[in-house]
C-alpha cells in the first residue's frame, strides 16, 4: 500500500485508476486495503476546490464540465472529474453514460475523469465518490468536480460531500424547468442558468433574474453568527448567473465566481468548520449503516424478522415492542 500510496503522491494515473477500482471493491480485504491507503494518504488530502455539479439530464452539465475544466486546466490546476449515475445503481441503466462525454478534457494530461461504478447502494456509491476526491486530491488534483444527476437521492450526498454546491438549470420556465426536486435550490451555492445563448439568451436572463431573487430570500444577508456546517454563513451570498457552455461565455466569470467563494469561505473560517462537519457526519453514517446492515444480518434477527414485520402489519405487535424484541435477539451487533 505504501508504495501505491507515493506512486499517487508522485501523480501516476495508472496507480490512481488501480487504487480508486480498489476503493470500488466489495471484497472484505480489498476494502481493509483501501481504508489503509485512505489512512496514508490523509495528509495529502484536502487542498482542492470541491465543487459538486448537479442538473437535469439534457441542462449541458457535460458540455459544461468540458468547457470549465480546460478553461481551469488553462489557469495552471489540474482538474479531477468524478461522476456519480444514480440510474445505474437501480437498473443497471445509465444517464450519463450513454455517450461520449467530454472527449476532449478526458485526453488531455491534467484531467481525470472516472464515472462511479454500476450497482451498488447509493450510500455506497457515495462513499466510494467521496473516497475517490480523497484520491484525486492526494493525486494533486486540485480542483474536483462531483457530478451528479438532479432528478435522484445523489444530490444531497454530493452537496454533503463539496465545499460549493453548484445547480444547473436550463432558460425554461415553471415547472419544465425542474426535472429538479425540491429542496435543491436551497442547497446551491451557484445557480447557473445554461444555453443562454441564440434565442433562449433573453429568457435565460429572466430565469437568473428569478432565481437570484428566490436565492435572496432564501439566505437574507447575516446578521447572526454562522451555524457549525450550516449553508449560512462564511460571507458567501447564493447567485445565479448565466452561461453558455456551447459557447464558452460564461465560463471565466464562473471560475472566477468559485474563486471569490473559497475565499470568503476559508477567510471566514467557514471552509474548515464545514469540512469537519462533513467529516464527522460521513463517521455516523458509517457507523449507522454498517450497524444496521450487521443487526439485519444477524442469524437471529434474519430468522424472525419476516414473521415481525406481519404482525406489526396485521396489527397484532406494536411497533416498538417489535423492535426491542428484534434488538433484544441481536444482543451486542
Ligand atoms: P448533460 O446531459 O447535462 O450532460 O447535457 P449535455 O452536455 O450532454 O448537453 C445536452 C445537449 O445540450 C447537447 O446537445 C449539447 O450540445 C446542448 N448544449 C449544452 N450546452 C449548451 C449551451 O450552452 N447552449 C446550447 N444552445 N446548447 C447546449
Amino acid at each position: 500500500m505504501s508504495q501505491l500510496a507515493s506512486q499517487i503522491v508522485s501523480g501516476d494515473r495508472a496507480a490512481l485508476a488501480r487504487a480508486i477500482t480498489l476503493i470500488e471493491s466489495t471484497r472484505d480485504d480489498h476494502q481493509r486495503e483501501a481504508q489503509a491507503l485512505l489512512t496514508e494518504l490523509l495528509p495529502k488530502t484536502g487542498h482542492s476546490v470541491r465543487i459538486g455539479i448537479t442538473g437535469a439530464p439534457g441542462v449541458g452539465k457535460s458540455t459544461f464540465i468540458e468547457a470549465f475544466g480546460l478553461y481551469v486546466i488553462e489557469q495552471s490546476h489540474k482538474v479531477a472529474v468524478l461522476a456519480i449515475d444514480p440510474s445505474s445503481s437501480k437498473t443497471g441503466g445509465s444517464i450519463l453514460g450513454d455517450k461520449t462525454r467530454m472527449a476532449k478534457l478526458s485526453q488531455h494530461d491534467h484531467a481525470y475523469i472516472r464515472p462511479s461504478p454500476t450497482g451498488g447502494s447509493l450510500g455506497g456509491v457515495a462513499r466510494r465518490t467521496r473516497e475517490g476526491m480523497l484520491l484525486a486530491e492526494a493525486a494533486g488534483y486540485d480542483v474536483v468536480i462531483v457530478e451528479t444527476v438532479g432528478v435522484g437521492q445523489s444530490e444531497t450526498e454530493v452537496a454533503d460531500m463539496v465545499d460549493m454546491f453548484l445547480l444547473m438549470l436550463l432558460p425554461g420556465s415553471g415547472d419544465e424547468l425542474q426535472g429538479i426536486k425540491k429542496g435543491i435550490v436551497e442547497l446551491a451555492d451557484l445557480i447557473v442558468v445554461n444555453k443562454a445563448d441564440g434565442d433562449l439568451k433573453a429568457q435565460a436572463k429572466r430565469v437568473r433574474t428569478d432565481y437570484s431573487a428566490a436565492l435572496r430570500m432564501l439566505h437574507p444577508p447575516l446578521t447572526s453568527p454562522p451555524q457549525a456546517g450550516g449553508k449560512e454563513g462564511g460571507n458567501w451570498q447564493p447567485k445565479a448567473v448565466t452561461c453558455s457552455a456551447l459557447l464558452g461565455e460564461g465560463i471565466a466569470d464562473i471560475w472566477q465566481s468559485v474563486q471569490e467563494f473559497t475565499k470568503a469561505v476559508k477567510d471566514s473560517g467557514e471552509l474548515p468548520r464545514r469540512r469537519a462537519h462533513q467529516s464527522v457526519a460521513w463517521m455516523w453514517k458509517e457507523i449507522r449503516e454498517t450497524l444496521l446492515t450487521r443487526f439485519e444480518q444477524h442469524p437471529k434477527v434474519a430468522a424472525q424478522i419476516g414473521a415481525m414485520e406481519k404482525a406489526v402489519a396485521s396489527g397484532t405487535l406494536a411497533p416498538t415492542e417489535a423492535a426491542m424484541e428484534l434488538i433484544g435477539l441481536a444482543g451486542k451487533v
